[in-house]
């Protein structure tokens, strides 16, 4: 099910009234994860993308939504309410509780919900931390099988998808195309590929909303006012859409990996920040205990595939615009969004892991 949200926009850039309300409804709810993508109807234009699907549809007013099915077949909803109560009254609220509006749908989890309800991840996460990391990915792909996925993007990760072949367990592989990827980055994607042997599923960002934000902004935006919505949608949005159909992630995040650095990174969780396919997500951090150091021992003495960029001095790998090689011994962060000043504002990257 892939559902879009027609929104308008007014002559003077702001989004409508109603449709500004309806997006806060669905985000007060927990459900705005839910909404896979956004279609403007500029105000006065008539071939704007928006108003382009609103004919086809024989709709003239905003908000409405489309949902398509996996046969391909497209329902229209003009009302968020009814939405919500045909496909997504089983979501889980993500915020509050509290903030939910009246005459809503129940929202507690119905048949299908998560089967980690009820469990102490805190317990469990000091439980696997006693094991290695190949012993954290083992328990997680015994558990979830086909229904984790491990993301793709750096050094951390290849050394997940060798020891996930090691295993021999099934898993699933996904990457995000930014579009504003290194050359570099393209052909390791593809050397890994070739080298495992494994498919690795390519997610991209909403082509309206980039449309939209390069039309306002220009293309290199988060110079002037930082990465957080370039970020938002080039990454977490495509993030957001490849997670839903899983019930685990494995992500590559250490501990003191900047600018994430988190001193009590769990090897499991629930996950705060994305939704899968029942529910909360869960993921798995088994390099959450290894060092920089420790990695590329691994990847020394496998000699697993590796972006030739990291040769040409760059540690954080991800966006041309956004990344550049440091001096050894440097702070990652100096790699990275040093526009933006050292320190300040580093964590404020919505989410995931790296860039
Ligand atoms: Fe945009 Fe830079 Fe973030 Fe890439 S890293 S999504 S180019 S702000």
């Amino acid at each position: 099910m892939h559902i879009t949200m027609i929104k308008k926009r007014l002559r003077n850039g702001e989004p409508c009234a109603k449709c500004a309300q309806t997006e806060e409804m669905l985000r007060r709810r927990g459900l705005w994860d839910r909404v896979d993508e956004v279609v403007w109807a500029i105000e006065g234009e008539a071939d704007s993308p928006g108003a382009v699907v609103g004919r086809r549809h024989g709709v003239d007013v905003a908000p409405f939504f489309v949902v398509r099915d996996e046969g391909g077949g497209e329902t229209v909803f003009r009302s968020a309410l009814q939405l919500i109560r045909t496909h997504l009254s089983q979501a889980p609220v993500a915020v509050s509780r509290t903030a939910g509006l009246p005459d809503g749908p129940d929202e507690s989890p119905g048949e299908g919900a998560d089967e980690g309800a009820g469990e102490d991840w805190v317990a469990l996460a000091a439980e696997l931390s006693q094991r290695d990391p190949a012993g954290i990915l083992r328990w997680g792909l015994e558990r979830y099988g086909e229904r984790c996925t491990l993301r793709f993007e750096g050094a951390e990760d290849v050394v997940l998808i060798d020891m996930a072949m090691q295993l021999g367990l099934a898993f699933k592989v996904f990457a995000i195309d930014t579009g504003r990827l290194r050359p570099e980055s393209y052909r390791f994607l593809d050397a890994v590929r070739n080298h495992y042997g494994v498919a690795i599923d390519l997610y991209f960002p909403d082509a309206s909303a980039i449309s939209e934000l390069v039309r306002q902004k220009g293309p290199n935006s988060f110079l002037q006012d930082g990465h957080a919505e370039c970020c938002a949608l080039r990454r977490v949005a495509p993030q957001k859409r490849a997670l839903r159909k899983f019930e685990a992630w494995v992500s590559g995040r250490r501990k003191d990996q900047r600018p994430h650095a988190s001193p009590d990174l769990p090897v499991v969780l629930q996950d705060p920040e994305f939704v899968g396919a029942k529910g909360p997500i869960v993921r798995l951090n088994p390099l959450a205990n290894w060092t920089r150091d420790r990695v590329w021992a691994y990847i020394e003495e496998k000699q697993v595939p590796v972006n030739e960029l990291h040769a040409l001095g760059f540690v954080a790998i991800g966006c041309e615009p956004c990344t550049r090689p440091t001096a050894p011994d440097r702070p990652e962060r100096e790699g990275l969004w040093w526009w933006e000043g050292a320190g300040e504002g580093a964590d404020a990257v919505p989410a995931g892991d790296g860039i």
